[in-house]
């Protein structure tokens, strides 16, 4: 009797092991799917694509808030006409690729990733971060966007340089981090676009250490004679090469285009 109490134990235990596994496998396979699914609907280019900009208000400072309170979908139409105007470029025929409007502000901030990340915190900082942008991108009487960009303006007399800005495929997700000054509006505008193509699946095209563009994905006209200067910049690579030594950031996305490489990974061209 004993012996068939611990068999149906044993038995149990395995079954409960296996369906653990399973539910494990189960969650595993949604969140590939929905990433893949995200990847796909975002860029298969026969609807057109919602972006929204969220302001945020950094550090609390008068030029912040005074800045967010000035801002104006004005702002954010050149995004969306840079982002229309080269898809149109690289042969996309929908009238309209994206709209891009702006959005009321957000009071929570976004959570911060540590510096010193490792791989388990930082799926755990990307959860939150989706979580967070869930909540906070449908306001009353509004529709939520498909792609969520948070950008936090940082009064640059008390900040001369800001954190990094980030741009996740996974949850269409994006924070910018910008400087509160309306002569900086315009080159705000080329991060939050840098941005929007990481949720896309565009990738960056510079060099980390040395923040050079790399040859030739990052370079706007790699096969220019001579090479340098060059006049415009990729936007994944965010800066152009004056030399062979010195890249410069763009004042605006006048001087920016979509590279090939870009243009192929977020799927406005494909492999030949
Ligand atoms: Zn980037």
């Amino acid at each position: 009797m004993r012996d068939a109490a611990a068999a149906v134990g044993r038995a149990l235990s395995r079954m409960w092991r296996l369906l653990r596994i399973f539910v494990l496998l189960l969650l595993l396979a949604v969140a590939a799917y929905s990433t893949l699914y995200d990847r796909l609907s975002t860029t298969d280019w026969d609807e057109t694509l919602w972006i929204g900009v969220f302001p945020v208000d950094a550090d609390g400072n008068a030029a912040s808030s005074r800045h967010i309170a000035a801002l104006s979908q004005a702002d954010v139409v050149e995004i969306e006409r840079f982002i229309n105007d080269e898809a149109h470029r690289h042969g996309i025929s929908l009238e309209r690729p994206v709209r891009v409007d702006l959005y009321p502000e957000v009071r929570e901030k976004p959570p911060e990733r540590d510096a010193d990340a490792n791989m388990l915190s930082t799926m755990w900082w990307s959860l939150k971060l989706r979580l967070y942008a869930r909540r906070n991108s449908h306001p009353a009487g509004r529709a939520p966007p498909q792609v969520r960009i948070f950008v936090l303006y940082h009064d640059p007399e008390f900040n001369q340089a800001v954190p990094h800005s980030v741009g996740l495929n996974k949850g269409l997700v994006g924070v910018v981090h910008g400087f509160a000054d309306r002569s900086m509006t315009r080159s705000n505008n080329v991060v939050v676009a840098h941005e929007i193509l990481h949720t896309l699946g565009a990738s960056d095209k510079y060099d980390p250490e040395t923040l050079a563009p790399l040859y030739p994905a990052g370079y706007a006209e790699p096969g220019r004679e001579p090479r340098y200067p060059q006049e415009f910049t990729e936007i994944m690579a965010g800066r152009y090469a004056v030399d062979a030594h010195r890249f410069e950031m763009p004042d605006s996305l006048a001087h920016v285009v979509v590279g090939e490489a870009t243009a192929l990974e977020i799927r406005w061209t494909r492999a030949p």
